[in-house]
Formats: C-alpha cells, structure tokens, sequence
C-alpha cells in the first residue's frame, strides 16, 4: 500500500523548528519516548554573528519513517552554503536493539539512526547536533532542505534575526554592577579551523589595559572584516563589533568558546559587608553613606534593579537619595535616614517611599 505523503505530495518529513531547550524522556519502546519541548519557533534572534548553533536543537517530523531508506537533512544559507548535514538511515525496532551506529553503517558525526516500526504515522526526530559544530556566519532566511535519491525538497525555513543591542546607559551600568552574578567582561574567540589563527576580542563596563597587553582587543576596535594566516578563512567582525557588550550583565552557562569573568568574587562581598558593617557603627554622615553605596551598588541588589540612579529630583523642590526602576519596571524612591528620624513630619508623610534606616 502507498504511504499516505506519495499519494498527496506531502513531503515525508516537515521541519517543526529550533528550540532552545529540550528533555527527552525515554520510557523503554522508543515508541513511548517523550519530549519536554521549551521555546519551538522558526525564528532565533541574536546579538551576535557568528552564531554557534550547538545550543540549539532542530525538530522534525518524519512520516513512517520505515518507508523512506536512507536520505540527508541539510540546512543551506541563503548563497546556498551547507551549514550542516545528518545523514539519516531508518532501521526496524523488530530487528532488534542496536547500540552502535557502526552497526547501520553510520560512524561520521552528523549520522543519524531512527529507530522505528512499522506503521507508525508521525515520528519526532530530533537529531544531535553538537557532534557537527554548526555556525550560522550571518543573519538571513536559511532553508531546511531533504535530499533523497539526488533530489532536492525544501522542507522548511529557519530565520535567523539580528538584534542591535543599545550601549548601556549610566544607571543600566550601576544595575549591573549591582548583581553578584553579572559579569563585567566577555572575552570572544574566533579561529580558523585550518591554520588555528585566532583572534580575541572582549567587551566590558569600561577598557581594560591589562586585555590589550595580551593582545585582547577591544569589540569597537575590531576591522570590518580580517582574513586568518593561511587565508582561507575570513573572519566578519561586523555583529561582534556592534554587539558584543549586549552579553554583559547576563548569565549564561553553556558557552564553550565566550568566558565570563565575575564581577563580584566572594571574598570582594565579604570585604563590602565588613566595610558597611565597620561605616554604621561609626555612625556616618549620610553623605558619606550615600558614597559608599554608590561606590559599591552590590547593596542594592536585593531590589533588583533594572537602572539606578543616584540623588534623582523630585519634582522641582527634592532629590531622593536613590531611584531604583527594578525588573517588574516599578520606581523604588530610597532615602537614606538615621534610625532617630522621624518619618512623619507635622502629620504629613515624609517624602520617601521607602527609607533604609542606619
Ligand atoms: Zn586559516
């Protein structure tokens, strides 16, 4: 009997999208497998090109998979360039457990085994791709193509967008410099797979001297464009020239080739605690105090800021010692006052919102 796709023109594979997380779950039968799916689009945004596509996992669905043999999935640039390529054989789950890919024939990274059995419809597939190393080189419309017995069928699309990130303003910085977690630099790496030429850039709240004396240089300062020693590989700067700072303040964990380095290291918090604790008692005027936070924003992490800013107006008349805009986009108004301050005054409020008493 035909299967279902040959009698209606139904490509026997469709593209679903690219997700950021995904937890597959396996409960004995493949056929039983299930998949925990967070973030499916046909849309991936980023602050920087190149893109390293190992975070990512494409989804397919493959129509009896059985009745197809051997074919290849690859993703093509809009000039027509492979990004990557699976090459995909289908065995029978009657033909036993197979735990080798060798065992189908299959050994090069991109190979690909479905397991499945007969009659089945729909089968989600979702290859590994971290063995490949994929690099999407710019942003653009890129289509996902099947190619069976040398013919070509475009199966879906995945766009790959570019946002510019704006520079950060003073009290975004302040902010920053508030989260024990944030970091402060971010070093990139970009190499020649050839020659192993490479070139480190970084990005951070303010220059570094002691980077450029290692021959790390600035994300602004970097060439358009810069061909590697050997010349065969031409390093595009252009996305990490505009953007790398748009990484900064953020936390990633899974970034082979972009390190961090903390803003805050443990013993620097217990040497601000300390300080802070010795600068109460010594009951200081609060100028003095207002200095010192601002020196060290870290105090003002637990109100999870979004921008400080430090002796804001107030209408016409006051400042406020210290204006927080938080995450939830709500404006905390703090003033600094002694504990023997009265908060109200005449039976009117005082004007603080909220007062950190010292
Ligand atoms: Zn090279």
């Amino acid at each position: 009997m035909d299967n279902i796709s040959s009698k209606t023109n139904v490509p026997p594979a469709a593209f679903l999208g690219a997700c950021e997380r995904i937890n597959s779950i396996s409960r004995g039968d493949p056929i039983a497998n299930q998949y925990n799916i967070l973030g499916l689009g046909k849309v991936i945004i980023s602050y920087i090109f190149p893109l390293d596509l190992n975070n990512f996992k494409l989804v397919f669905a493959i129509f009896d998979p059985l009745n197809h043999g051997p074919f290849k999935i690859r993703l093509l640039s809009p000039k027509s360039k492979e990004i990557m390529k699976f090459d995909i054989a289908v065995l029978s789950v009657e033909k036993g457990p197979v735990t080798e890919t060798s065992n189908s024939g299959l050994s090069k990274p991109g190979d690909c085994l479905i397991m499945s059995k007969e009659n089945t419809s729909w089968f989600i597939f979702i290859p590994e791709i971290s063995n490949i190393n994929p690099t999407v080189e710019e942003p653009g419309c890129y289509r996902v193509v099947l190619t069976k017995d040398e013919r070509d069928l475009c199966i879906g699309e995945l766009i790959f967008a570019y946002a510019k990130a704006p520079l950060f303003s003073e009290p975004q910085i302040a902010a920053i410099r508030s989260n024990p977690l944030a970091y402060k630099k971010v070093l990139i790496t970009i190499k020649c797979n050839v020659c192993q030429d490479q070139i480190r850039a970084y990005a951070g709240l303010e220059k570094d001297g002691k980077e450029e004396a290692r021959g790390v240089v600035w994300y602004g300062d970097l060439p358009e464009t810069q061909k590697c020693k050997c010349g065969k590989a031409e390093f595009k700067f252009k996305y990490i020239r505009e953007n790398l700072h748009a990484l900064l303040g953020k936390v990633f964990t899974n970034k082979p080739e972009v390190s961090f380095t903390k803003l805050y290291e443990i013993a620097v918090l217990e040497e601000i605690s300390k300080k802070l604790s010795a600068l109460l008692n010594s009951e200081p005027e609060e100028e003095v105090l207002q200095k010192f936070i601002q020196e060290n924003p870290i105090l003002l992490e637990q109100f999870s800021p979004k921008e400080i800013f430090y002796k804001a107006p107030i209408l016409t008349k006051n400042k406020t010692d210290i204006v927080i805009r938080n995450q939830k986009n709500e404006l905390l108004l703090i003033e600094l006052e002694k504990t023997n301050t009265l908060l109200l005054k005449k039976r009117r409020w005082h004007s603080s919102a909220i007062s950190t008493c010292y």
